[in-house]
């Protein structure tokens, strides 16, 4: 099985060597990844200049740095080899829950995979004042893969890794509202700054990804690339 693996952090993140370590168990992996952090940079492409890239072989991986985007780089690792079976992008550090979806960069790296016809599965977990610890979750992460690589049934899934998992559950997209203040601070000079925040305003929902993170869950949300809301379609046509 022929493996690629993208990232929103960047190359040098710890969350793609771990996630490296373990997907070169199941196939033959290339890391492509943005040569800084593209975090919340959504599924944006670069298509207003020239991309380039670099190789950069990571602890014997091999590996190329990309002045682009995590959707980019699923472009330019489609191009530089073989179309790879899979893509994972990750892991990234930091959930991507709910409505995090529709900014997450480590996601677009997966949708970019379903949409050049190939798989996605993106994998996240919690990033606080401490980075995570990546050898307890390998294991984790390795049950994932093994779970998911075998079902082409399921093109596009986003996996969420709580710190310590204790299960796992299949779980639907928690679309909780947040209130998406602009904080005002000063910077050092006294100039004005801001700061766009995200404090959810409702409950996680049960049987939603959010739900199950915060009961210690692995949460598996399978995903489509189609937006269409079928019941508005049909409410709309009578
Ligand atoms: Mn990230």
């Amino acid at each position: 099985m022929r493996i690629l693996i993208v990232n929103d952090d960047g190359i040098y993140s710890p969350g793609i060597l771990a996630l490296a370590q373990v997907a070169s168990e199941f196939g033959r992996v290339t890391i492509v990844a943005p040569d800084v952090e593209r975090s919340s940079s959504g599924h944006a492409v670069t298509h207003g200049r020239p991309l380039s890239y670099r190789r950069t072989p990571i602890a014997g991986f091999e590996a190329f740095r990309v002045d682009g985007t995590p959707a980019d780089c699923v472009a330019v690792g489609f191009s530089i080899s073989e179309r790879a079976d899979v893509v994972l992008s990750g892991i990234n550090l930091g959930l991507n829950l709910g409505n995090s979806m529709w900014h997450s960069g480590t996601l677009a790296g997966a949708k970019q995979a379903a949409l050049m016809g190939s798989r996605g599965i993106a994998l996240s977990t919690p990033s606080t004042q401490t980075e995570p610890d990546f050898a307890t979750l390998q294991p984790h992460v390795a049950d994932a893969l093994r779970l998911l690589l075998p079902d082409a049934r399921l093109p596009l899934v986003n996996v969420n890794f709580p710190a310590q998992p204790r299960g796992m559950a299949w779980t639907k997209q928690s679309v909780r509202h947040y209130d998406g203040r602009v904080v005002p601070i000063k910077d050092p000079m006294g100039r004005q700054l801001y700061w766009f925040t995200v404090v959810p305003m409702e409950a996680a929902e049960e049987g939603t990804d959010r739900w199950a993170i915060e009961r210690g869950l692995t949460s598996f949300t399978p995903l489509r690339l189609d937006l269409t809301d079928l019941e508005a379609l049909e409410r709309a046509k009578t």
